[in-house]
């Protein structure tokens, strides 16, 4: 009887553990965001990067490096490359933040973001979930009428080959 104690929680030990196993599996397979610890981030990101893309902070107005940038290009996740923006989707808007009408399709999350009394709609990074910035409704009518308000030190631009 003990025997068959002992080989039934081995028995059940082992598949416990094998289904476990695959769980892990499927869950790496369907995520493909990348995700680190904080610790990591602060490692691989300046201190004013981190500060915005990991803890939803805001640089000053008018002193980003991209507010009035107009070069042909890309602008991508500083975090992670994600290729967000392209030059053609900016603007300029006097809000003193990078704007652009529009982010490319599938680059960006969004969340509402109830903070300092406000209700606006907070743009996230879909890859690695950085904070970019805000996106309003006052955007260039004769486009989308959206405005991407962006952090420069979220993104990096990515000047255009010269063919
Ligand atoms: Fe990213």
């Amino acid at each position: 009887m003990k025997n068959i104690i002992v080989i039934l929680v081995v028995v059940l030990t082992f598949t416990s553990c094998q289904s476990q196993e695959k769980k892990e599996v499927s869950r790496k397979q369907t995520t493909t965001k990348i995700q680190k610890t904080d610790a990591e981030w602060k490692k691989e990101l300046t201190p004013e990067q981190y500060e915005v893309l990991r803890n939803k902070g805001t640089e000053r107005a008018f002193t980003g490096e991209y507010y009035n940038h107009f070069e042909k290009g890309d602008y991508v996740c500083a975090a992670c490359n994600n290729v967000i923006f392209h030059s053609n989707m900016k603007f300029h808007s006097d809000c003193g933040w990078p704007s652009f009408d529009q982010a490319i399709k599938g680059s960006v999350i969004y969340k509402e973001d109830n903070t300092f009394g406000m209700t606006r709609t907070e743009v996230m990074c879909a890859k690695c979930g950085g904070h970019l910035g805000h996106v309003f409704d006052d955007g260039p009518k004769e486009t989308t009428g959206k405005r991407f308000c962006t952090n420069s030190v979220s993104i990096k631009f990515v000047p255009a080959k010269k063919s």
